[in-house]
């Protein structure tokens, strides 16, 4: 991970953090942790999408998406675990090594 990529992220688990301590949104979220819904607040903060519009950037290649190669949901560590689309995308992404 760049130095870049190490700051984004790090900014946004903080403010996933903040909103952890803040917010009820997350509540909610969990809620809907098996399918991500995209109302939540922090789901919104951080941009995410089922379906990823920028090239060649998905859940499936990003280095937070635990899942194998095949799954078309995996979790994701930046969404308290939940489940994400393998074809999702969100504004922590960062290219899996
Ligand atoms: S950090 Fe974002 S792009 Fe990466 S797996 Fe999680 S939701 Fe997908």
């Amino acid at each position: 991970m760049d130095r870049r990529s190490f700051l984004r992220t790090s900014g946004l688990i903080g403010i996933a953090a903040a909103s952890t301590f803040f917010g009820r949104s997350l509540k909610a979220f969990a809620e809907t942790c098996d399918k991500i819904k995209p109302t939540p607040q922090m789901v919104t903060m951080l941009g995410y999408v089922t379906a990823s519009k920028t090239k060649g950037q998905n859940c499936l290649n990003c280095v937070q998406f635990q899942g194998d190669k095949k799954s078309t949901t995996g979790k994701c560590p930046i969404f308290q675990g939940c489940e994400v689309s393998s074809k999702g995308w969100c504004k922590s992404w960062s290219k899996k090594a």
